[in-house]
């Protein structure tokens, strides 16, 4: 967790200096720019380094309308993410509208920020989260900064339903619950807290749910690595295929449902910061 603090006056702590000059040195850079936000809420970056592009703001829209079923979601001109009552919507999953409610009723401040084509970012990060205070205003925030490599989305081989249950929009919320308190798993035959509050949302679209946090490494050349991540079809969609099978049959429905699986390049030079058993994290949160 960085700390952020503005202030001014003659007297001025030591410890103050060293958690106010650090920080703000970073931040000094483009600070003449932009202004960070000021007020709770989903915000766009206003950093011109990482400020969504037109297209990358509506293909996050959206996704997060399909997924919410919020029709009327979208950015205000200075960047601030609304909706329309979370009651009004008969669409999209619940489970869903939640998540994003509770993260813009939470009092932080979650900034949306760019990362396509980042080799630091795969699909989705939020950062170690910054404690911002204005001693000039009063003002105290907790700062969240929710990464996304929109390019990562578009490169990944997946078949379409799959796509649409690993989109810009789930993996902003993986991270917005990641800022809410929300963990990963930490275990190879768990899916963890977070992914299965999204399958939540998944069977209540009729998506694949994820099958596996973790990733498998598959080396397909001596230049390049295919990360790989498992999915299951809905059993709901699985049963009916079942039982269709078996009436035009005449035979018992099969049991056994097949996986699907999204397959992500990487150089060979890739090096996973974390894995348990070889398995690589996918929509990592901050680093504790
Ligand atoms: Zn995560």
């Amino acid at each position: 967790m960085k700390m952020l603090v503005i202030k001014f006056g003659r007297s001025v702590s030591v410890l103050a200096i060293l958690l106010a000059v650090i920080p703000l040195f970073e931040h000094a850079q483009a600070a003449a720019s932009y202004a960070l936000p000021t007020k709770p809420g989903i915000w766009l970056s206003p950093d011109p380094r990482r400020k969504l592009s037109d297209a990358h703001t509506m293909e996050l829209v959206q996704s997060l309308q399909r997924i919410t079923g919020f029709r009327q979601l979208g950015f205000t001109e200075n960047g601030l993410l609304m909706n329309e009552s979370p009651c009004s919507s008969a669409e999209g999953a619940v489970e869903a509208r939640q998540v994003l409610e509770r993260a813009r009723q939470s009092g932080h401040v979650f900034i949306i920020e760019d990362y396509s084509g980042s080799d630091e970012v795969h699909f989705g990060q939020l950062d170690e989260g910054t404690n911002y205070e204005d001693t000039r205003t009063g003002i105290r925030l907790l700062i969240w900064r929710v990464r996304l490599d929109f390019a990562d989305f578009h490169d990944m081989e997946a078949a379409q339903d799959v796509r649409a249950s690993f989109d810009c929009g789930f993996t902003a919320l993986h991270e917005l619950l990641h800022g809410l308190g929300h963990t990963d798993s930490l275990q190879e035959d768990s899916i963890g807290e977070i992914e299965e509050i999204l399958n939540r949302a998944r069977t209540e679209l009729q998506l694949p749910l994820r099958d596996s946090y973790f990733g498998e490494l598959v080396p397909i050349s001596t230049r390049m690595i295919s990360l790989r991540l498992r999915f299951l079809p809905q059993p709901s969609t699985q049963a009916a295929q079942a039982a269709q099978s078996a009436r035009a049959l005449g035979s018992a429905p099969p049991l056994k449902r097949k996986a699907k699986y999204l397959f992500f390049l990487l150089p060979h030079s890739y090096r996973p910061m974390l894995t348990v058993s070889g398995l690589v994290r996918i929509g990592c949160g901050p680093q504790r």
